[in-house]
């Protein structure tokens, strides 16, 4: 007997005749749902027409990209929302999506033709989350309901420039028998709306929430059909980031850095020092160091809290969320090694101040200077900065953009850096300290 069902991975998408407890694709456990193998109803194809256009009859595009109104945003997606594109904006229940893509259909509505399709809340709902927002309902058009026929039919005939779909999880066609929120429901509704789009001019956006458990399918599984995947991250409370994972119109460099305000989230103007507290003295508790990272095209400086206590359970264990493990263990390792500091019994905490993910290498000497102050109650200097990336062999090694991390630095009054001793930078007002091996960033006086 042929199988009329089949199991499908809610966060990747993979195929399996089974129920599997584990995803042999992307290792999520529970993840796997049953539905139906649906065979599409067949349409009769004979009747369409349809024919080419000659390449030089294409008529130039007058505005390939227009701005969101909301810088944080533009800069993520390249500098503005292309014409026609696709994005989908993914990010846990609550975190803040439907809330900045209502801001951006405010703000482009006295412009711009928009189009809000709600499959989550009511008309009356979305107007009363407008109003206590404080947005101008001017002439957003708002549209309520999930089956795709008639959402495709109002983008039809209304061609708007903007289009949001809140959200991807609530749509559903009648030509599939698998319920809302389905892989099979959401991968071809996706489709059909960013094919639509892609015709009439519209740039869409879809809201994508990512879910624990596998009873939702996760954006991921559409990720391959839009242009740009941005998703939302809290920082720390009230601050929201967006990350692109993926831009088909600009590099995935860039964050966007909101605040959560009653007014709905709210760019922050002047990042640098955003992610440090100011401090009056003149050293730093010990195990804090700070350093210089860069995301795309800005510079920001970020505060690395160590702290190191006896193990607990007889042996080392580090807990670290904004910078990954293997790196803390990696970094201690280098020290236990090359700096004669013992944690083989310790257990390590790591943090970074202000809740931002720290992913670059050149974060490695301000990890091991917090590690070490931490380790020896040292007190570094309240206004020093570091940066540069170890090798195994006890190197500090140098990174990109020195000029631009001092610069950075010094705009916010910090007058010394413990940098790599090969780089070689611009004239700057830093008092410079170079190390070509990590102990010697421990031996030099502050
Ligand atoms: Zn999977």
């Amino acid at each position: 007997m042929k199988a009329t069902t089949q199991f499908i991975c809610s966060q990747c998408g993979y195929v399996s005749s089974k129920w599997l407890g584990r995803c042999p694709d992307c290792g999520s456990w529970n993840s796997f749902t049953e539905e139906k193998i649906e065979d599409k109803k067949t349409v009769s194809k004979d009747s369409l027409q349809y024919s080419s256009t000659a390449l030089s009859d294409v008529p130039y595009e007058t505005e390939f990209r227009f701005e969101s109104g909301i810088s944080e945003l533009d800069r993520v997606l390249g500098g503005g929302i292309v014409r026609a594109s696709s994005v989908l904006v993914g990010g846990e229940p609550g975190i803040g999506k439907s809330t900045l893509l209502l801001q951006v259909v405010a703000g482009c509505a006295s412009r711009r033709k928009v189009l809000y399709v709600s499959g989550e809340e009511s008309a009356s709902q979305v107007r009363q989350r407008a109003e206590r927002l404080g947005l101008d309902l001017g002439s957003i058009n708002i549209f309520c309901d999930t089956k795709l026929e008639k959402i495709l039919s109002v983008i039809k005939a209304e061609k708007p420039q903007i289009a949001v779909i809140d959200s991807l999880q609530t749509l559903a066609t009648d030509e599939l028998s698998s319920v809302a929120g389905s892989v099979t429901q959401i991968r071809n509704c996706c489709m059909e709306i960013v094919s639509l789009c892609k015709a009439v001019g519209t740039s869409v956006f879809f809201i994508g929430h990512v879910t624990k458990e596998g009873t939702l399918a996760g954006p991921k599984i559409i990720e391959h059909m839009v242009d740009t995947v941005l998703y939302f991250e809290q920082a720390s409370m009230g601050v929201r980031l967006i990350r692109a994972a993926k831009n088909r119109f600009g590099s995935v460099d860039e964050i966007g850095i909101f605040t959560m305000t009653s007014e709905g989230l709210e760019g922050v103007k002047d990042p640098a020092s955003f992610f440090i507290s100011e401090r009056k003295e003149a050293t730093l508790p010990p195990g804090i160091a700070y350093t210089a990272i860069t995301e795309g095209t800005r510079t920001f400086l970020v505060e690395i809290q160590a702290l190191i206590v006896e193990a607990k359970s007889g042996y080392s264990r580090v807990y670290s969320d904004k910078i990954d493990s293997s790196r803390v263990l990696r970094v201690c390792a280098i020290l236990e090694r090359h700096a004669g500091i013992r944690l083989t019994d310790k257990d390590i905490y790591v943090n970074v101040a202000g809740g931002i993910r720290v992913n670059e290498v050149s974060v490695e000497l301000a990890l091991a200077l917090a590690l070490w102050s931490a380790y020896s109650e040292t007190n570094l200097p309240a206004k020093m900065v570091s940066f540069g990336e170890l090798s195994l062999a006890g190197e500090v090694r140098p990174v990109n953009y020195g000029d631009r991390r001092l610069k950075a630095a010094s705009e916010m009054g910090f007058d010394k850096a413990m940098v790599p001793a090969s780089m070689t930078f611009e004239k700057n007002n830093i008092l410079l300290k170079r190390c070509q091996k990590v102990r010697d960033a421990f031996t030099m006086k502050g």
